[in-house]
């Protein structure tokens, strides 16, 4: 029953303390559902939950070079801004007047957003990237309907692009084709072309793709796709190496989404909550998600008289906590703050890479943008030594493992990615980890395989985790 609730983790490990059975709790439920919940004093629960929460990595611990949904700039006043009572107080059914502040917020983080990368409006809707990818491509799907007559349904989307992608068009009901990239990394002109015919509904890109590559042929490409009657959709989810500096507006990108909830100042992970802001250009206005919030020169207001609109996506307004956390951070930074920000980002990605350069395997080794990828697929056959295993030494050293095996078009992949806020001292001593952990792949490759050594769990299942997890809060209650 109620026994072996409480671990306690020390120096020594993982401690299982035995508490006596407490009395049932009956809050007026059936027998069945009886509670039995543990007698412990108040202390005792205060150090318990404590103690987890020093057990949980996060970037307030320490460095945190997760490649692509990494955790980028989350400043602590953004909290506060979002946690203000005539915000998180107010009725999402008020009426517009008494919403007023609100929207006027929204209307200004849409003007920005706008500015910064060249789109007519901007839809706040969407709760995620994945989201996000939907609506653009629902939009899509809606101007070609209505130009086309539905015909067109293929989206080109290269083999280095966020799985995300493919679901997305799957959902939207399109059909996903893969294009393979160049051995640069780049897109395959030829083989674009091969595809573009009168079903072609568009090309997905993310640029800087994910192997942190910016595409320089984007302007021939989008003239091929736009010749072809087809539309370009720019996957915006790290826009920390372009905000700025270039605006896939003007690289010919009829639609595009962001994440908030990466680059612009919420972190990322867990599951959400997000927002994958929708931009478009003037001829995909029609179809943005009903309501728009307008101005009319005088008040805020929802403006639901959008006859073309592909309809809602969120509810309400979408979610507000994360869109007052950019609003914050755009307010801050200013232009000039996020051109640094990009500038910092590319700098730092480009130290680090050339600092492993020496010691590590770099397929792209041309500049990089705000990313890189490495690949070990050489010491898997040599040593017997994975990606896997390289991010699991490095929670030894007491870093947050790289994203691993992805890009798929990379063997044996991990994606770095140290971002615009890290110190050189701080991307020193991961860079000497990093070399540590090269030397004793060739000198002690057992060491790496079977780490990590000093974390509380060694290697979990993690497919059985996700397949099967286990939340049960008591240890042998039945439910
Ligand atoms: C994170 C990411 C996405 C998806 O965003 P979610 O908010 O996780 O749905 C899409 N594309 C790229 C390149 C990403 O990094």
């Amino acid at each position: 029953m109620a026994e072996k609730l409480i671990f306690a983790y020390s120096q020594k490990g993982r401690q299982a303390h035995t508490l006596p059975e407490a009395p049932p709790v009956n809050f007026g439920l059936p027998e069945r559902k009886i509670l039995r919940l543990p007698e412990v004093s108040e202390s005792d629960v205060v150090r318990h939950y404590t103690r987890l929460s020093r057990q949980n990595y996060g970037v307030d611990n320490g460095f945190y070079p997760l490649g692509s949904c990494t955790m980028k700039y989350n400043p602590k006043i953004n909290e506060q801004i979002a946690a203000f009572e005539e915000f998180t107080g107010l009725n999402p059914s008020a009426p517009e007047r008494a919403a007023a502040g609100l929207l006027k917020i929204l209307y200004e983080t849409e003007q920005m957003l706008c500015r910064i990368f060249g789109y007519a409006r901007f839809t706040l809707q969407p709760a995620a990237g994945a989201h996000g990818e939907f609506t653009g491509l629902l939009i899509i799907r809606a101007y070609h309907l209505e130009h086309d007559g539905g015909k067109r349904r293929k989206i080109l989307i290269p083999d280095a692009a966020h799985g995300t992608n493919p679901a997305s068009c799957t959902l939207a009901g399109l059909q996903a084709v893969t294009i393979k990239s160049r051995p640069d990394g780049g897109v395959d002109i030829d083989e674009l072309r091969r595809h573009l015919d009168d079903t072609v509904a568009g090309l997905m890109l993310t640029n800087p793709n994910t192997l942190g590559l910016f595409e320089k042929n984007i302007l021939a490409i989008a003239e091929l796709v736009h010749n072809a009657g087809g539309l370009l959709y720019y996957d915006g989810a790290n826009a920390n190496a372009t905000m700025g500096l270039a605006r896939p507006a003007d690289m010919g990108f009829d639609v595009c989404h962001l994440n908030l909830h990466k680059t612009f100042a919420t972190p990322h992970g867990g599951g959400g909550p997000g927002s994958g802001p929708v931009g478009v250009t003037e001829k995909l206005m029609p179809y943005l998600p009903r309501p728009t919030i307008d101005f009319n020169g005088q008040e805020y207001f929802l403006n639901h008289d959008r006859p073309k609109s592909i309809g809602k996506v969120h509810s309400f307004y979408g979610n507000i906590g994360v869109i007052l956390k950019a609003y914050a951070y755009l307010r801050l930074q200013g232009s000039a703050g996020l051109k640094r920000a990009s500038e910092l980002a590319v700098l730092n990605a480009n130290y680090v890479k050339a600092r492993l350069q020496k010691a590590y395997a770099i397929p792209y080794p041309q500049i990089c943008q705000h990313e890189f990828v490495i690949s070990v697929k050489e010491w898997k056959k040599q040593y017997g030594v994975s990606a896997a295993d390289i991010a699991k030494r490095l929670m030894d050293y007491g870093y947050h493992p790289p994203t691993i095996y992805f890009p798929l078009n990379v063997p044996e992949c991990l994606m770095i990615e140290p971002t615009e806020t890290e110190s050189k001292e701080t991307l020193d001593a991961f860079c000497e980890a990093m070399l540590k952990i090269a030397a004793e792949v060739q000198s002690n490759p057992e060491l790496v395989k079977s780490a990590p050594h000093s974390t509380i769990v060694g290697r979990l299942d993690e497919a059985r985790a996700v397949k099967e997890p286990d939340l049960n809060y008591f240890a042998g209650a039945e439910n």
